[in-house]
């Protein structure tokens, strides 16, 4: 086996978070591995991009304490999670009526508190939020994989405000999928791995570091020091130089980029977008915490960056999955923005600056029977990674950690 091992040489191609824990996977075996990445900076859709002399990212993220693979792998590569991340309980906070803070409490009190200490539900939504979530587990958290997130709330009676500021803002965010469309699986794995987990598991975690220094610098730097290598700006355009070259290929694009090196797997996904419109106000400027929910408008989700990276006065509004903002131009999307910030905040200065990024790819449409690829291919000796790969989770970071772990697997 050893000896096997030492006769490995592996290409990864594409640095996003699924390519770079491949590559640092082997890497811990002794594995000696080339990774490829076509774009200047590793990191692929979680990355830090350089847009009129500012520094952004391509999107604002969050994680949470559920994410325990890429927290572990962040460690591996020297990036420590308490530095670079902000740690906050689970705390929903609107602009309108409703609030949800769980308290310092072991599981399930913490949610159960968090329900019952809510403002903006009535009691009737209260306990049916709890009867749901035991329902749930009764069922460990599986259902027919043909219901729909929508389909599930509605059979088990969560509406209104329930509904609205806690299960829809939960699937939009964590599967980028409105909840009409999203399968309810994927959304109950979530669910059993973060409110249904430990505390710690339910808590937030917002990156205080841009997305490529979090961890694909760290990894990269890491590789470096263990025989492995990243080559940015070196984009792979058919897989047979490398085939011929290396032992094994884990081939770890996006989705949508896979059609030219492995055409017939992924033709049968649809994508949902996610914009991020940030805009730089006064140093005076602030929230009331890092992360507000605005739910009335176009935008989601306002973090305060002042709080998070120090640049005081500069917000980033989220709007995830597909909507009417898709048809607004840039200038009509910030002028919504403001007004949107403006109706919850109070009125606001003219911005400073402002600056659209919209990632119109920003991951599969994450609907109910979506059949998924595993690691392996038709291909001997050719393995696939990323996000989209995951049998159950939603297409997100730690989805495509995991999906990094398993396809590293196959080959060690
Ligand atoms: C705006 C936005 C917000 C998001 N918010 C969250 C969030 O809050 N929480 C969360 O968990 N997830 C979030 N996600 C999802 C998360 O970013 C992705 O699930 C994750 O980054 C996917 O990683 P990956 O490695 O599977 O793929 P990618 O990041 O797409 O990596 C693929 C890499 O392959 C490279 N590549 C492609 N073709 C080639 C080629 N031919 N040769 C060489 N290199 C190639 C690409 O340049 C890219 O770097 C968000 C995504 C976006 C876009």
């Amino acid at each position: 086996m050893a000896q096997n091992l030492r006769s490995k040489r592996v290409a990864v191609v594409g640095a996003g978070y699924a390519g770079l824990t491949a590559a640092v996977s082997l890497g811990q075996r002794g594995i000696p591995v080339v990774v490829y990445e076509s774009g200047p900076v590793p990191g692929g859709r979680a990355r830090r991009v350089t847009t009129a002399g500012r520094t952004l990212d391509n999107g604002q993220h969050i994680l949470i304490g559920a994410y325990t693979t890429l927290l572990g792998m962040m460690r591996t590569v020297g990036a420590d999670p308490d530095a670079l991340l902000l740690r906050l309980p689970l705390e929903l906070r609107y602009a309108t009526e409703f609030s949800l803070r769980a308290p310092a409490l072991p599981a399930p009190l913490h949610l159960a508190v968090a329900l019952f200490s809510a403002t903006g539900l009535t009691w009737s939504e209260r306990f049916g939020a709890v009867a749901f979530m035991q329902a749930m587990k009764r069922k460990t958290f599986r259902v027919d994989t043909q219901v729909s997130v929508a389909a599930l709330l509605e059979a088990h009676g969560q509406r209104g405000a329930i509904a609205r500021y806690l299960w829809h803002p939960l699937c939009i965010s964590a599967l980028n999928t409105l909840p009409q469309a999203a399968s309810a699986n994927a959304f109950l794995a979530v669910l059993r791995d973060s409110l249904a987990g430990s505390r710690a598991a339910s808590e937030l975690l917002i990156p205080r570091v841009d997305l490529t220094r979090l961890f694909p610098e760290p990894a990269a730097a890491w590789l470096d020091a263990h025989g492995g290598e990243v080559r940015c700006g070196s984009p792979i355009r058919d897989l047979a130089a490398l085939r011929s070259e290396y032992s094994d290929v884990i081939v770890a694009v996006g989705p949508h980029q896979l059609g030219p090196l492995m055409p017939g797997i992924a033709e049968h996904y649809t994508y949902q977008p996610i914009y991020t419109v940030y805009l730089k106000y006064p140093a005076s400027v602030r929230l009331p915490l890092a992360m507000l929910g605005l739910a009335d408008g176009i935008v989601q989700w306002v973090f305060d960056r002042g709080q998070l990276e120090g640049e005081a006065g500069l917000l980033a509004c989220v709007i995830s999955a597909q909507g009417d903002h898709q048809q607004m131009e840039q200038s009509e999307l910030v002028t919504t923005c403001r007004a949107e910030l403006s109706l919850a905040l109070g009125l606001l200065p003219k911005p400073e600056w402002t600056q659209v990024i919209a990632e119109k790819r920003a991951t599969i449409t994450c609907s109910p029977g979506l059949e998924r690829p595993g690691p392996r291919t038709s291909l001997p000796n050719v393995y696939l990674a990323g996000d989209y790969t995951h049998p159950e989770y939603p297409p997100t970071l730690e989805a495509a950690v995991l999906s990094g772990i398993r396809a590293a697997a196959q080959i060690a």
